[in-house]
């Protein structure tokens, strides 16, 4: 095997590298400024005014007011917070029910799951073969006994984009509180909580060049809210435990750098998705790309091509140094098709083929280059096994 290109890393959905800034205005707290926010000395005063600082300078990223922001360890935990917490504090004034779409990162299914499980009542929206929202379907099941409709912006798969304000506005006039996990949107759409009507929207450090193990969860004040995790008085008491004063200074930064960049990424990896689906489907042309026909964010290309398998695509790919990954989720040996691709309606063979690539601001266009070299090389190669 010769790798002699460094390799190409085209999962930026899955997680990124720290930015350089980012580790720079983290390092202090792990050196000299190591103090408990909630202490009263001078070192916890210190600390106390960072964490302020950091607040507020995330909540303006959001258009939020800072007591508005509640920080936590990753979006999987806003997830869950925003739907059990707000279920848990609602299910006793007649609203039981949970509304979701089945194009959810499980971190929202799973909660979804969970409050079923106590007793309250799940509900899935319909997509269409993009993986849109139907509004008949929303209409049909947002009703005055729901306690939270949870909505992603941007699916992590496919990158399709939901109209979250419109969608807000509409659970807003039922007088429904409204989630949506903006994992995937942040820094990629424009988010203000002053003109959009959403109760609550989640955020996880590691897609924007913070750490892993950071996130947000912005709610609105007034929100009904019952919290998961209890002890000490820290955030209001909506989240016990120290703050994690470095990554919390991270994720500011990490978000202000995000918003100030948005329109250029958008425009740099608009440009190179597109441009290395053209080259595929011009290569490859019954190769499908998922969600084509719908708004998607632009840093997310999803493709199957018939008569492959992602797995063994993935490896082969992995072996000439690029770094994708699939539509599905591989357990143990068993390849499950992805559950999002399965409630578009793709059939599991195709839905099993789904390579995603994903850009990000360390993408280059030699990257798009390579890659629409390597891979149409790799299916030829793939085929012609299947085919002996
Ligand atoms: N929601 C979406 C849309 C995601 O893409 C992810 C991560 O891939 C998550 C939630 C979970 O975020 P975290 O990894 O910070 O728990």
């Amino acid at each position: 095997m010769v790798m002699a290109q460094p390799p190409i890393y085209l999962d930026n959905a899955a997680t990124t590298p720290v930015r350089e800034e980012v580790f720079e205005a983290m390092r202090p707290f792990f050196g000299p400024k190591f103090g408990n926010p909630s202490s009263i000395h001078s070192f916890g005063r210190e600390a106390r005014a960072a964490l302020d600082e950091a607040r507020e300078r995330l909540a303006t990223c959001l258009g939020a007011h800072p007591d508005e922001v509640s920080f936590n360890s990753c979006g999987t935990e806003g997830d869950n917070t925003a739907v059990l917490c707000l279920w848990r504090a609602m299910r006793d004034s007649g609203r039981n029910a949970v509304v979701t779409t089945p194009i959810e990162h499980k971190a929202v299914l799973a909660a979804a799951h969970e409050v079923a499980h106590e007793g309250g009542e799940e509900r899935i929206l319909d997509v269409d073969s993009d993986g849109v929202v139907v509004d008949e379907s929303f209409d049909e099941h947002v009703r005055d006994d729901v306690a939270v409709t949870s909505v992603m912006w941007v699916n992590n798969e496919t990158g399709v984009i939901q109209d979250i304000p419109a969608l807000a506005q509409r659970a807003k006039q039922r007088g429904v509180a409204f989630h949506t996990d903006a994992v995937q949107a942040f820094g990629k759409v424009a988010i203000d909580a002053r003109t959009q009507p959403f109760d609550l929207l989640s955020i996880s450090g590691h897609k924007i060049g913070a750490p892993k193990g950071i996130g947000a969860l912005f709610i609105r004040r007034g929100t009904a809210f019952e919290p998961l995790i209890r002890g000490g008085s820290q955030d209001r008491g909506r989240r016990a435990g120290t703050e994690n004063l470095a990554y919390v200074v991270g994720l500011a930064t990490a978000a202000e750098l995000a918003v100030a960049e948005r329109e250029q990424h958008w425009k740099e990896t608009e440009h190179m998705r597109d441009r290395l689906q053209a080259l595929l489907l011009a290569a490859i042309p019954d190769a499908v790309v998922h969600s084509r026909g719908a708004r998607r964010a632009p840093h997310v290309l999803n493709i199957s091509v018939p008569g492959t398998d992602n797995e063994s695509m993935l490896m082969a790919l992995d072996l000439r140094g690029i770094a994708c990954s699939g539509g599905s989720a591989c357990q143990s040996g068993s390849v499950t098709p992805s559950h999002v691709l399965s409630a578009l309606g793709v059939a599991p063979a195709l839905a099993n083929a789904a390579v995603r690539m994903s850009f990000g601001p360390i993408n280059t266009e030699a990257d798009v280059d390579r890659v629409a070299e390597v891979f149409p090389k790799l299916v030829a190669k793939a085929r012609s096994m299947a085919a002996a």
